[in-house]
């Protein structure tokens, strides 16, 4: 392979390493507390993908506010990755840290309701339209916990995911199509299970592959994203979501969608913009505003029909349930991230301003002549590193361009502007300025045409 994403390796590999020096020499203070990893941590950092990050160590926080990140050397960043989506309302938005301070006062962990979730569960409702709600601590775990729900009323034993997906680290949707064959996805630590034997896995987008994987009638539920956004993006066909609906119905089949990116769409989702139909609705990260929590849904006929398989169960452990999940401090800064933060005012800013993102971007990529493509769901806009539109997490697979993405990210770190890690994603939200866009529309540009040299 001599280059990627129509650039020359050997092009890439200069970008990457005087970055990475201009990166070091800046930051003298970071290096020196950061030294050969953290003492007392495995790998040296406190979670394992804080070593995946392309810079030479990762950024050294001091302080986050709105979309500004502050390191300890002093260097502001104009931040577009926003935790991956759990600050995508910006950092600690002013209501949700008062409502944090209040609760502070009040105790932040004690198993019972309080006030605030006579108002949430109305608020869930009128907002994501599906009637009876349930609060965990991470996507991940109501992605399980709906998971088990919608096994637990069909009887069925498999669930099916698209390829590429990602719904957190929930063990059965880690399935891949590699040559065309499900397998468990490579890479996964300690798997001792052939994960393929429960979960099927077709294209997104493919609506041949689905309906005949549906065709048996084994498959409880299919866990999807409106867009799959964990393989760059990928927008579905006109008429996918339809076709999706139609043929989980027709199979008995339940349909979960995962809104925990595509939130960016707006208030009620992609879901509600586009009028979706879920049985089974996820929504996690920034829910609480950057406060762990997350929320599932389900729909007035699964509700009952729950209800019904709970009465005639045996009685005992459900499986579903973690000790800190809906605890008070997660009642009190959803409430005030619902009511408060997700306004749709400020979904009118955050998507203004990434158009006017995706516009810059698509206009460097083309001042440049790079194969390069642009793609964005409401406030999360991505750039991609191949021609496009990507039809599915095959072709996104094959679109991914490691070196060059590692190259551009540290260069634009060093022109001021942090995006997303693993893949090339920003978010804007409500805190994000027009400067702050066109900083970061001016960085890609500089960076695209040392590239395109
Ligand atoms: N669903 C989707 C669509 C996600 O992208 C992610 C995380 N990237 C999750 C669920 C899991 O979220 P968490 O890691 O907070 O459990």
């Amino acid at each position: 392979e001599q280059s990627q994403g129509g650039v020359g390796l050997a092009r890439i590999r200069k970008l990457r390493t005087a970055e990475a020096k201009a990166f070091r020499a800046a930051r003298p203070k970071s290096e020196a507390a950061f030294g050969k990893g953290i003492a007392g941590f495995f790998g040296g950092v406190p979670m394992h993908w804080m070593n995946d990050w392309p810079t030479p160590f990762p950024i050294m926080v001091e302080r986050a506010r709105g979309a500004t990140i502050l390191d300890i050397d002093g260097i502001r960043l104009d931040d577009f990755c926003l935790g991956d989506t759990g600050s995508m309302f910006g950092h600690s938005p002013p209501p949700v840290a008062r409502a944090i301070r209040r609760q502070a006062d009040r105790g932040l962990t004690y198993m019972l309701p309080d006030e605030d979730t006579l108002v949430l569960g109305r608020l869930l409702s009128e907002r994501f339209g599906l009637p009876e709600w349930q609060i965990a601590t991470t996507a991940t775990d109501a992605n399980r916990f709906a998971l088990r729900v919608a096994r637990a009323v069909t009887g069925r034993p498999k669930i099916l995911v698209f390829n590429g997906c990602y719904h957190g680290s929930v063990d059965e949707t880690m399935v891949r199509l590699v040559d065309g064959k499900p397998v468990n996805r490579p890479g996964l630590a300690g798997e001792f299970r052939d994960l393929t034997r429960a979960t099927q896995v077709v294209e997104f987008n493919d609506i041949p592959a689905l309906e005949k994987a549906l065709a048996g009638k084994d498959v409880a539920c299919v866990i999807a994203e409106p867009v799959l956004t964990n393989s760059c993006m990928v927008l579905p066909d006109a008429g996918f979501h339809d076709a999706l609906r139609r043929l989980t119905r027709k199979a008995g089949t339940l349909l979960l969608i995962d809104e925990t990116h595509t939130i960016s769409t707006g208030p009620g989702g992609y879901t509600r913009r586009y009028g979706l139909d879920p049985d089974l609705f996820v929504l996690g990260k920034p829910v609480a505003g950057g406060v762990p929590a997350s929320v599932w849904g389900m729909s007035a006929d699964l509700a009952r029909r729950f209800r019904a398989y709970h009465k005639a169960k045996e009685p005992g452990y459900s499986g579903m349930g973690t000790t800190l999940s809906a605890n008070p401090l997660q009642f009190a800064a959803m409430r005030a991230t619902l009511e408060e933060v997700m306004t749709e005012a400020n979904y009118d800013h955050m998507e203004r301003l990434a158009k006017r993102l995706e516009a810059g971007l698509c206009a460097a990529i083309a001042r440049h002549r790079l194969p390069w493509h642009v793609a964005r769901v409401g406030a999360r806009v991505e750039f991609i590193c191949a021609e496009g539109p990507l039809r599915n997490g095959g072709e996104a697979e094959a679109a991914h361009a490691p070196a060059l993405e590692a190259a551009i990210h540290v260069a634009l770190v060093n022109r001021g502007v942090l995006i997303a890690p693993f893949h090339n994603m920003m978010l804007v939200s409500p805190a994000t300025t027009a400067r702050q866009v066109d900083c970061l529309v001016r960085a890609f540009g500089e960076v695209a045409g040392s590239l395109a040299a």
